[in-house]
């Protein structure tokens, strides 16, 4: 099966009340643990490559190059989305879809809504012609992500409504008081405000930031329409927990094997641990 937009898997998700796992990469060890993972659970999963980290990652040709052949090499039969996130403009959008990724977040959430919703019909205009799906995101997801600090900044109801009707988007990342990064202290998620924008657009919702999360308010989350959950912060810690032991453990190892596959197995058990919770019971 070739990468698939993620419409179809997020709409049915919000119906029944499951979150799809989306996972971000951050090196080649990423992509295999967290494909041989979510295959393994027999789930669908989304792939993220963050704006911020493709030129890391080499570009967006190699990514999706990566991505495509881990799925063909694993014989993957279980749907898998590979998603641009937080797009930084609108030409971004469209080289990763020109490069072949399957779905993109424009994230205009910088702007003033008016001009957020305009950039964002440019993005959806482009990506529904080739089949693939946009996220959006209205207000401010708090927090650093990928060297970028932000203020948390609420979703409005009007706004969300306005994005979803005049944009035709797949996705709604609302903000509502997640963060990007390590949580200092217990979340606050604004679950009054999620149960309106969620019955008012009646959209996929998703959550960025959910590392760090306790279990109930993630739970509350998907029953509130939360349909596509993100993680990326907790993988990276596994991953470096996982190296710095490697090395505690074997301070002379020079064998990239030695030190790297117990961090591949850490990134492999969080992924199912994510795709368990979120799946809410369901079965795939
Ligand atoms: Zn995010």
């Amino acid at each position: 099966m070739g990468l698939v937009p993620m419409t179809e898997l997020v709409k049915e998700a919000k119906q029944k009340h499951y979150a799809i796992a989306q996972f971000n990469i951050n090196g080649y060890q990423w992509a295999q643990a967290i494909i041989e993972a979510a295959q393994e659970e027999n789930a669908p999963v989304i792939l993220a490559a963050s704006d911020r980290v493709i030129d890391y990652l080499g570009g967006f040709k190699m990514v999706v190059t990566l991505v495509r052949g881990l799925v063909q090499t694993l014989n993957v039969t279980n749907p898998v989305v590979l998603h641009l996130d937080h797009g930084q403009s609108v030409a971004r959008c469209f080289a990763a879809i020109d490069a072949g990724f399957s779905s993109v977040m424009f994230d205009g959430s910088k702007y003033p809504i008016e001009k957020n919703i305009k950039l964002t019909k440019q993005v959806v205009d482009y990506a529904h012609l080739k089949g693939v799906s946009v996220e959006a995101e209205v207000g401010s997801v708090g927090g650093v992500e990928d060297g970028i600090t932000g203020g948390i900044q609420y979703a409005r109801l009007t706004d969300c409504c306005r994005m979803v009707e005049e944009t035709q988007i797949d996705a709604l990342a609302a903000a509502l008081g997640s963060v990007h990064g390590a949580y200092h202290g217990e979340p606050v998620l604004g679950f009054t405000e999620m149960l309106e924008i969620s019955q008012a657009t009646n959209i996929p919702l998703v959550l960025h930031g959910a590392s760090g999360i306790p279990k109930e308010q993630i739970k509350k989350a998907i029953e509130l329409g939360h349909a596509k959950i993100n993680i990326n912060t907790e993988l990276n810690q596994v991953w470096a927990q996982a190296v710095k032991a490697s090395f505690m453990k074997n301070p002379e190892s020079y064998n990239p094997q030695a030190i790297l596959l117990p961090a591949k197995e850490a990134l492999g058990k969080v992924v199912k641990e994510k795709i368990r919770e979120f799946k809410n019971n369901r079965v795939f």
